[in-house]
């Protein structure tokens, strides 16, 4: 069974995405290395413990609706109270509501943690954190007063409300109504799909923020608005109220993540004998939803790039410890008696070091993904705005580079277990089931891709990008300069992969600023990996400078690995012209 890899994470926490240098310059207060500690250990004493004992019985069990009501699987209500009480929703939550404002970066390492434990477990509050975070930029002083310290503690929980049948990765296809009833109040109308944990018994109450039109709105994007929709009323004091007209009419039959209930919300259906309409409240301005859902979904979209690493995780844990007992074969490296145990045979290796090294890669890229949010946050001026730039390049590395390792770990270690992989009683297929679903919700990794060539390679006028890769250019020319023993041919892959990353980044900013997007775009998934694999490899090379115990793995993974990235650049380059004669031969409609 999983255990939470603390020192993995503190390590990379600290000497790859800068927590380290940050703590001693004090950029984050009186916080300490013994506090990160501490709540790091603890985080995965709870992960270990409590959490993925009960991660079997959620895949078997499911959510469960009846009467509108649905039931989460035996022990996961009682397992949400024990982690609530415990703190772990209000890590990062505002100071003020009740929070303890810690850094995303340790956030995001506990969340990693619950979602390795159970994947189903962590997207709940995941949501939550969310929902939090976009009420605190952009709600209302009231609004903020009576819903964000429930929030904050976890007593009630958070849901994303966008998608709809016709509305999926085009939010401007949306049709949910919200009528002004004229006292500050509106009546929304409208079906929701895939509303994740929309309806549960974990808490009293569900806060949903949900995106409708006005009646007067513009078509498209611009004519969104967000709102708020608490299943039950609150009053002044903080008491329930009324049941309000939301009600979940179906639940998804999923490949994986089966105690997450996936929900099909109908807002406005004169629910119970209510009057027609659930009353909202305005999040922001009318018109301005989608920025304020931003705010949301940029959160979200680190969060779920996290459940790929903590998949990924788990389940090289659990082919790591397969491949030391399961017998097969003779190897040379084996002295003792019978059949060796197949960890001694160097294909197994190779999968199990592959699934090691991108593990590692997508937590480093992550963590310094929350780095840079964090420095945002508590910089100003010129650095703040870096930082922002920083973050914003590398959320869809973290979410989509994240989620595809999620994949292909999980596949990687069913290989591993052979027949016995396909078979459920293992857990290897389960991990498999889960981490499909992440490169397809929070904008799928295609739309990740193409944020990535479209709006954060013109970040800083185009400069930005070629700024971190001379960062990353640094961190090789360190290997190379180094007296440590053991890196190989390190230096020059990083080199070579660093130069193949400038050559295609210049090579599609050049077609973007042409005006021949669509070409830029034929070559954004590649782009994507290429980028990711070349500062993965960096930042593996980091953590080895830092501790000379990872210098084989980062080895390996500069000279197995990271000569993909040549192929990577050729279909960007070369691939647009191919792509789009055969592209013709598809298309019907
Ligand atoms: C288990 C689960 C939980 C979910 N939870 C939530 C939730 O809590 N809240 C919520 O609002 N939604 C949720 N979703 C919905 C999820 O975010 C959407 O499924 C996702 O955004 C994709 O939309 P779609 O399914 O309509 O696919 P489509 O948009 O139809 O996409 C289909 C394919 O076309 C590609 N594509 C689409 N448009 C373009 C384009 N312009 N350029 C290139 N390629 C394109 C996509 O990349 C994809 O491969 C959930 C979904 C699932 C399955």
């Amino acid at each position: 069974m999983y255990r939470a890899p603390v020192e993995d994470i503190a390590f990379t926490l600290k000497h790859v995405a800068g927590l380290k240098s940050a703590l001693d310059a004090g950029t984050f207060g009186d916080l300490g290395e013994d506090l990160v500690d501490a709540v790091l250990g603890e985080a995965g004493r709870f992960a270990t413990d409590e959490v993925a004992p009960l991660y079997k019985i959620g895949d078997e069990q499911g959510a469960v609706l009846k009467d509108a009501i649905v039931t989460t699987p035996r022990g996961w209500k009682e397992l949400y109270r024990r982690w609530i009480d415990g703190g772990w929703n209000a890590l990062s939550g505002p100071e003020e509501y009740g929070g303890q404002a810690l850094p995303t970066m340790l956030g995001v390492a506990a969340l990693e943690m619950w979602n390795s434990a159970a994947m189903a477990f962590g997207i709940g509050p995941t949501l939550t954190m969310g929902a939090v975070e976009a009420l605190d930029k952009h709600a209302s002083e009231a609004l903020k007063s009576k819903y964000l310290e429930k929030l904050v503690s976890g007593e009630w929980m958070g849901t994303m409300n966008l998608t709809e049948p016709q509305a999926g990765s085009d939010l401007a296809a949306l049709r949910a109504r919200a009528e002004p009833v004229g006292d500050g109040t509106y009546r929304i109308f409208g079906q929701k799909i895939f509303i994740t944990y929309g309806e549960h018994d974990f808490t009293d109450n569900i806060i949903h923020l949900v995106l409708a039109r006005l009646p007067d709105a513009p078509a498209g994007t611009r004519g969104i608005s967000l709102f708020l929709v608490p299943k039950f009323l609150v009053g002044d004091d903080g008491s329930l109220g009324t049941r309000n007209d939301v009600f979940c009419s179906g639940l998804e039959h999923k490949l994986g993540i089966h105690a997450s209930p996936t929900c099909t919300m109908i807002y406005g259906d004169g629910f119970g004998g209510a009057a027609p309409g659930a009353i909202g409240w305005l999040i922001g301005e009318e018109n301005k939803g989608l920025a304020c859902m931003f705010t949301m979904m940029n959160n979200a979209r680190l969060s779920v790039g996290m459940q790929g690493v903590a998949v990924a995780e788990a389940a090289t844990q659990k082919a790591i410890a397969y491949a030391n007992e399961r017998r097969q074969g003779k190897a040379a490296t084996y002295v003792g008696a019978g059949m060796a145990p197949i960890v001694h045979h160097p294909d197994v290796q190779r999968t199990l070091l592959t699934m090691k090294a991108l593990t590692q890669t997508a937590r480093a890229i992550s963590y310094c993904c929350a780095h840079a949010i964090d420095l945002a946050r508590v910089s100003a001026g010129d650095e703040a705005a870096h930082w922002r730039d920083r973050a914003n390049l590398l959320t869809p590395l973290a979410k989509a580079f994240s989620t595809d390792v999620g994949v292909e770990v999980a596949s990687l270690g069913l290989q591993v277990h052979g027949g016995m992989g396909f078979i459920e009683e293992t857990g290897a297929a389960a991990f498999y089931r889960d981490a499909r679903i992440a490169p397809i919700y929070e904008g799928t990794n295609g739309i990740q891709a193409i944020d990535l060539v479209m709006r954060k390679l013109p970040l800083g006028g185009g400069e930005h990008v070629h700024g971190f890769i001379d960062e990353l250019a640094a961190v090789a020319n360190a290997v190379r300069t180094s007296n440590l023993e053991g890196f190989g041919r390190t230096a020059d892959a990083l080199d070579k992969a660093l130069g193949e990353l400038s050559e295609a980044t210049r090579f599609l900013q050049k077609l973007s600023a042409d005006g021949r997007s669509d070409e830029a775009l034929s070559g954004a998934t590649p782009y994507l990996k290429l980028i990711s694999l070349a500062a993965g490899g960096a930042y593996l090379a980091q953590g080895a400078l830092a501790d000379q115990d990872r210098i084989a793995l980062c080895r390996f993974f500069a000279e197995n690995l990271l000569g993909e990235v040549r192929a990577l650049k050729d279909r960007v380059v070369d691939g647009a012209e191919s792509l789009a004669a055969a592209g013709k031969a598809l298309i019907s409609a």
